[in-house]
């Protein structure tokens, strides 16, 4: 079988086997030969009827860091089914669209802008996952009156272990399990989203210091549509994004311009943005030491110089927050409950000063209000997601110490009742699930009844919910 990847997809040899790896090159998904692309709905119906006891894992465009999609350790019969040719867009209302769970985010936002129309949620920052895979573990952006992607889902067409398909909509008492169902319960087919009027945003940014950011922060989450922070805590440093709707004028300007991008001249200003392009500088240069890149040739570079003189900018939600650059990485986003965000600042504050020189990115704080996915860390309350990222040199590794700065953050996070992101990496033992997401059980109860065989389980997912 002969298989065409997304650029960004890796593939190395272990022995003989050429092997499809999770996008940062961490971690083995399955050999090429255990790759499976259905062409429709009904061959992978076949598939799941006449072998009902083969294993599979779903995968999208394989970004999730830890082995969540993984069957390389699960034996040659088992599948990873990677849903290639179930995309594209297959209904649309006044107000919803229905796409196949196999096509990208980026997809979905061009199609709704071409339509004038936008999600009711806020983008993450990149737009390269599948529908399917970023629902699967929560996706979510920033802003604190939206919350995940999984909430703007009308309804999904599924289907389940033993073949059948099901519809599951908002009245369904498990929409929430199925919405973020880290693909454990079934393949997600179709997916129909609610959609608003596009709205063109303004995106204003300025750079402030340390206690500003303790006490203003909430504040302007509650008061700014979507607001994005990238703390340089080893400086005090605050590089803060609000954005809301644009003024009459600037959108009369936008749309003269073709409707793309416009960049403001009012930009971050004075002393604070002058100290900020030295503190970048400095980041820059021990970014190219610690990825053994001293010529500066990885896109990582740019995920920090951006930050230079940054201008304010007028566009629309996507072509402003979802303009990541991903560079293969060890990305960590654990969540805290809204009114706990202050003591995690100051804990994570305090670990800086015992730690110089530790970190080489910021930390990202992104809140959002409550999600009705189940196993979503913001499952019925406002969080703050707190990301902290060890970009990879281009062979692979990265710095030593890495993995432990990895742990130590996140065991910092946990008596705030830090909860992590499944899409990113987790030190799973240090996380007590059943008591931190209250509808853990009644989601291991439906996965058990809908996949009886644990078809859908993998090594790693079986440790996750084991004796939990
Ligand atoms: C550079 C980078 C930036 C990121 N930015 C953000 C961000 O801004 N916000 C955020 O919240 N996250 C972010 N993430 C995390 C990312 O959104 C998640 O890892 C997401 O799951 C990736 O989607 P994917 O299509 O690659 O899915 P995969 O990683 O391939 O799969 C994820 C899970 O979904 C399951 N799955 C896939 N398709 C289906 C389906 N059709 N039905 C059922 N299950 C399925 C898989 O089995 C797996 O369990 C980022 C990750 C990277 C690497």
């Amino acid at each position: 079988m002969t298989v065409r990847f997304q650029a960004f997809h890796s593939i190395k040899a272990i022995g003989n086997r050429e092997v499809l790896f999770n996008w940062s090159r961490t971690n083995p998904l399955g050999a090429l030969d255990q790759v499976w692309r259905p062409k429709n709905r009904d061959e992978l119906q076949a598939l799941l009827r006449e072998y009902p006891t083969r294993k599979l894992r779903l995968i999208g465009s394989g970004l999730s860091f830890e082995p969540i999609h993984s069957v390389y350790a699960e034996g040659s019969q088992a599948l990873l089914v990677d849903l290639h040719h179930l995309r594209g867009q297959l209904a649309k209302t006044a107000d919803t669209v229905t796409y196949q769970a196999g096509t990208p985010l980026d997809t979905v936002y061009g199609d709704l802008i071409a339509m004038d129309r936008m999600l009711p949620a806020s983008p993450g920052v990149i737009g390269i996952q599948t529908l399917g895979g970023a629902l699967s573990t929560g996706t979510h952006g920033q802003g604190l009156h939206q919350s995940s992607l999984c909430d703007a889902v009308e309804a999904l067409t599924v289907m389940l272990a033993n073949g059948d398909i099901i519809q599951v909509d908002r009245t369904d008492p498990r929409f929430g399990a199925f919405v973020m169902g880290m693909g454990m319960l079934g393949v997600l087919l179709d997916v129909r989203l609610r959609t608003v009027p596009n709205r063109i945003m303004r995106c204003t940014k300025f750079t402030t210091d340390y206690p500003f950011l303790l006490e203003h922060n909430e504040r302007l989450n509650r008061e700014h549509g979507f607001v994005k922070s990238w703390w340089f805590a080893w400086t005090g440093e605050s590089h803060i994004w609000l954005v809301d709707p644009a003024s009459e004028e600037e959108v009369v300007r936008y749309r003269a311009g073709g409707s793309k991008p416009l960049l403001l001249e009012e930009g971050v200003d004075g002393a604070m943005n002058t100290a900020l392009n030295d503190t970048i500088d400095a980041t820059l240069q021990k970014m190219a030491r610690d990825t053994k890149d001293e010529a500066r040739a990885g896109e990582h570079f740019e995920t920090v110089r951006r930050f230079k003189d940054a201008s304010d900018l007028v566009g629309n939600v996507y072509q402003i927050l979802c303009k990541g650059i991903p560079a293969p990485q060890i990305n960590c986003e654990v969540a805290v409950p809204l009114e706990r965000m202050q003591e995690a600042l100051e804990i994570l504050q305090h670990w800086q000063e015992r730690n110089p020189g530790a970190l080489h990115y910021p930390f990202i704080l992104r809140c959002t209000g409550p999600s009705e996915a189940w196993l979503s860390a913001a499952y019925g309350k406002s969080v703050c997601w707190i990301g902290f990222l060890v970009y990879l040199a281009a062979d692979g590794t990265f710095v030593g110490g890495s993995m432990e700065q990895m742990r130590e953050l996140q065991q910092l996070l946990v008596p705030l009742g830090g909860t992590p992101h499944f899409g990113k990496h987790l030190a799973m033992d240090l996380y007590d699930f059943p008591a931190l997401l209250p509808r853990w059980h009644d989601f291991l109860a439906l996965k058990r009844e809908l996949d009886p065989n644990g078809r859908f389980e993998n090594r790693w997912l079986g440790e996750l919910f084991a004796n939990r």
